[in-house]
């Protein structure tokens, strides 16, 4: 997968060459690159932003930088162009289901917002030329900008590519993950005591159908206390009777 991400601070970045997503680049599975705005600026003080219209504190990025650089890294023909994903607090979530269509995606291009914000019209505008445009938050809460909320997504979308993981096996059984998604259940790792805590018996017997069963009862009942709106969201058919007596 080939990534371009744009912002006014393409160091954010180089955290992308360490531990997984190193080494998925050191393989070739991803290929990404960070590009700084500025660069497509034509001043003396490489400005990417102007003052609201219709007044209001801080500053909007400009339209006119975000189209030369995006004009350039986009190509000249829409259905050949990346994936263009701006993150936005005012956008709807970014969901595991997100993640996993995206996975798929041979190249994609994050735009990273500073300030107040992009202006509205450059998603606007590639979207009216055929461009397929995401608007994504992660969560109902502001950052100064777009650069973790890239990461966040790019880290959730990257970990899907077959061979991203030493053990393919991991993404499977995960929160979020499936037609019928829950939150997982709690894990544990050995001693079976530790400081007077045991391990729940069940996961010691050996007995994996038992142990299914009741990592499943704790990954409903979790996710009913935790998350209601996930069991609200599940598809009935897909509950056994077991299921439905948690
Ligand atoms: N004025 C905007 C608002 O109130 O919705 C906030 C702008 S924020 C300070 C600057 C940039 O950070 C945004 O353009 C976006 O790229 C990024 N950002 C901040 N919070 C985010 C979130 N929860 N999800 C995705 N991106 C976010």
């Amino acid at each position: 997968m080939k990534i371009d991400i744009v912002s006014v601070f393409p160091e954010y970045f180089d955290v992308m060459n360490l531990s997984l997503m190193g080494k998925a680049q050191d393989k070739g599975l991803l290929r990404i690159t960070a590009h700084n705005l500025r660069d497509w600026t034509h001043d003396v003080h490489h400005s990417v932003d102007d003052t609201p219209v219709g007044g209001g504190a801080g500053m909007v990025m400009k339209p006119s930088v975000w189209a030369e650089c995006l004009d350039e890294l986009l190509g000249p023909e829409p259905a050949d162009s990346p994936v263009l994903i701006f993150p936005n607090p005012s956008a709807p979530l970014f969901t595991q289901r997100d993640a996993t269509e995206l996975s798929h995606a041979e190249h994609l291009l994050f735009g990273c917002g500073r300030y107040e914000g992009y202006d509205a019209r450059i998603p606007e505008y590639y979207r009216s030329r055929g461009v397929d445009v995401r608007e994504y938050s992660i969560g109902d809460y502001v950052l100064n900008g777009g650069e973790v909320a890239t990461s966040v997504m790019l880290e959730a979308i990257t970990r899907l590519i077959p061979g991203f993981m030493g053990n393919s096996d991991s993404i499977v059984e995960e929160s979020y993950t499936g037609s019928n998604a829950l939150l997982e259940h709690r894990q544990y790792t050995k001693p079976a005591e530790w400081r007077g805590l045991k391990v729940p018996d069940i996961l010691l017997s050996g007995d994996h159908g038992k142990v299914d069963r009741y990592r499943r009862d704790e990954a409903l009942e979790r996710t009913s206390q935790i998350r209601p709106d996930l069991i609200e969201r599940l598809d009935c058919k897909s509950l056994d009777k077991a299921d439905r007596k948690t």
